[in-house]
């Protein structure tokens, strides 16, 4: 029998997320360790692979890879915190969701310990984790998603962006914040018809048309928001304005709060005011991050 060549990897915590993660590297042939505070989450994995073990300190003496997947960003001190000194000699890749302060205070931790820290970013739903479309987002120590891109890889395509560990969660958030803001988009318009008799899962289909259509012109805005240079119009946000000087009046009429809708136009409205009313509507971008650019 030939030895495994497959990192040894642990992941501690075992809810939705860390259960996937776990699955994947167990499926892709790499010796796992799992951990849980609360007992009762393991035995699919052990009867597909994984070892199962009783003590963190257990669980990081296993293996070269430690994958941290818990709930925020005190759980993982109050996990990591007394087994610090095992992971001098480890990659320690943390997965839970951490704000990009908290990454970087992680990573202030761990350097003070000499533990190669990766912090990441997790751009799909358990279901999703080694699957095509899964994404990952790291940044932290280059050394670790070099040494260990390939186990990751099973996880979901792997991207690093850089050695400030906050980088990835930022980024992760960043992705997020607009997908909140196209659910409440849709959750506005769905309270709109309500009144109709329209369903809101009619109005989903709809606007899922609408938004499919849509979406495949960000990068073009995001190229003319990157120039600063809104001149070259396709819609005025004078335009803009009457649009949704209309969506904000019909709200009104059919009985719908205006938390959504109401800050979209006042962030063209403060374009306009400053006299750009004849420029380009992704101009409104200029109200959420006045500050002078810098490079890109
Ligand atoms: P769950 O709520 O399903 O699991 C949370 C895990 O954290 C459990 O294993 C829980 O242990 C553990 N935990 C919580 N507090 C502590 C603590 N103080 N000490 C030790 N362990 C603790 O969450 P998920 O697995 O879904 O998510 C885990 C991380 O992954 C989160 O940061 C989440 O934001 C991120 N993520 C999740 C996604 C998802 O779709 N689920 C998508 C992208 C990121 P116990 O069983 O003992 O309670």
């Amino acid at each position: 029998m030939t030895a495994s060549t497959h990192t040894t990897v642990t992941v501690l915590g075992l809810g939705a997320m860390g259960r996937a993660l776990a699955a994947a590297f167990v499926a892709a042939g790499h010796p796992t360790t799992i951990w849980n505070r609360s007992p009762g989450k393991d035995a699919e994995l052990v009867a597909q692979g994984a070892v199962s073990v009783a003590t963190v300190e257990e669980a990081v003496r296993a293996s070269a890879l430690v994958v941290a997947c818990l709930f925020d960003h005190e759980s993982v001190h109050e996990v990591l915190d007394p087994v610090g000194g095992l992971l001098a000699d480890r990659a320690l890749v943390n997965l839970t969701s951490t704000e990009p302060a908290g990454a970087r205070e992680l990573a202030e931790w761990a350097a003070a310990q000499d533990i190669p820290y990766l912090d990441g970013g997790i751009m799909a739903v358990p279901a999703m984790i080694g699957q095509p479309g899964s994404a990952l987002l790291y940044s932290g120590s280059s050394t670790v998603f070099e040494a260990h891109r390939e186990a990751l890889e099973t996880l979901g395509t792997a991207e690093y962006f850089g050695a400030d560990a906050g980088r990835a969660s930022l980024i992760d958030f960043a992705l997020l914040s607009g997908m909140y803001v196209m659910f409440a988009g849709y959750y506005h318009g769905a309270a709109m018809v309500r009144d109709i008799g329209m369903s809101a899962e009619e109005f989903g289909n709809r606007s899922a048309s609408l938004l499919a259509a849509m979406l495949p012109s960000l990068p073009a805005a995001g190229a003319q928001i990157d120039t600063g240079d809104y001149s070259e119009v396709f819609q005025p946000l004078t335009f803009t304005k009457a649009a949704l000087d209309a969506i904000v009046s019909a709200s009104r009429d059919a009985g719908v709060d205006l938390d959504i809708i109401g800050p979209v136009r006042n962030l063209v409205d403060r374009q306009i005011a400053a006299g750009h009313g004849a420029q380009s509507s992704e101009r409104a971008f200029e109200s959420l991050n006045p500050r002078p650019r810098t490079a890109i």
